[in-house]
């Protein structure tokens, strides 16, 4: 029997002006996976994932959810079911932690689950409940990461985007960071896309990879396989 993918992009095409950032993409995520897309600098990853947020605008293709085009307004997408994560975190840093995992809770309807979602999450990240009255703006860049993610996943995501969580970070944040991402996906069943410069956590986090350069998907294929690719391993993983 035939899967179907909870996400789809089809013949994604996003120019700005004259930048053919993204040239024709075609993406499938299928319910429970974690999908990496891997590329270096300038290979069009942030625009697939805002792409699929509705804010930044498409010139070609198609994005589904669960079969259904998505809508292109960036609340309409939240409210069917796609969070992001996006890259440099964007938490407020006028506001609290509390105060921005509440702001990541719009599309919901009662306090009761948003207080216990709010306990799910400070479940995953003990030094956000620790930390639930600073200002976002002071946390470190470890804990402004995992405020993003607590705040995306405030929207109760059936697919939840993170756009390079391991920027700027020490390895071990990006570690700990990375082994609670598995723990939600395997717990919660929560499906990921993530996307990453850095290719060999992303590779050993996901179950399956795309590899994007220059606004084309180059290749595809099981997480392991790509991380035993002789033109991976020298392109992406810095050799051997
Ligand atoms: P990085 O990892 O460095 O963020 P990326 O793979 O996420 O790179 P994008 O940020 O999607 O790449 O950029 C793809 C291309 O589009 C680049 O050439 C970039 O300069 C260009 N680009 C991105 N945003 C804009 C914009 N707002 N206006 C003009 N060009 C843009």
């Amino acid at each position: 029997q035939e899967r179907t993918p909870i996400l789809s992009v089809r013949g994604l095409v996003v120019n700005y002006g004259a930048i053919k950032a993204l040239q024709g993409v075609d993406l499938d995520v299928y319910p429970g996976e974690i999908v990496a897309v891997i590329g270096a600098n300038g290979a069009g990853k942030s625009t697939l994932m805002n792409a699929v947020m509705g804010s930044v605008p498409r010139q070609g293709g198609k994005i589904f959810l669960d079969g259904e085009e998505l809508p292109t307004k960036s609340y309409q997408v939240v409210t069917r079911g796609v969070a992001i994560s996006p890259e440099g975190r964007k938490v407020f840093a006028p506001l609290t932690v509390k105060e921005n995992l509440l702001m990541g809770a719009f599309p919901q309807k009662s306090d009761e689950q948003i207080r216990s979602d709010m306990r799910k999450i400070f479940d995953l990240f003990p030094r956000l409940e620790e930390r639930m009255n600073q200002y976002a703006g002071t946390l470190s860049g470890g804990e402004q990461q995992m405020l993003a993610i607590g705040r995306a996943l405030m929207a109760r995501p059936r697919v939840l985007l993170l756009d390079e969580p391991s920027l700027g970070l020490a390895p071990i944040i990006i570690k700990e960071i990375f082994k609670e991402l598995k723990r939600i996906n395997e717990e919660m069943g929560l499906t990921i896309l993530i996307v990453e410069q850095n290719a060999r956590q992303a590779l050993m986090l996901s179950h399956r990879a795309y590899v994007l350069q220059t606004g084309h998907m180059i290749m595809e294929g099981p997480s392991t396989e790509l991380l035993n690719d002789p033109h991976v391993e020298e392109a992406y993983l810095g050799g051997k």
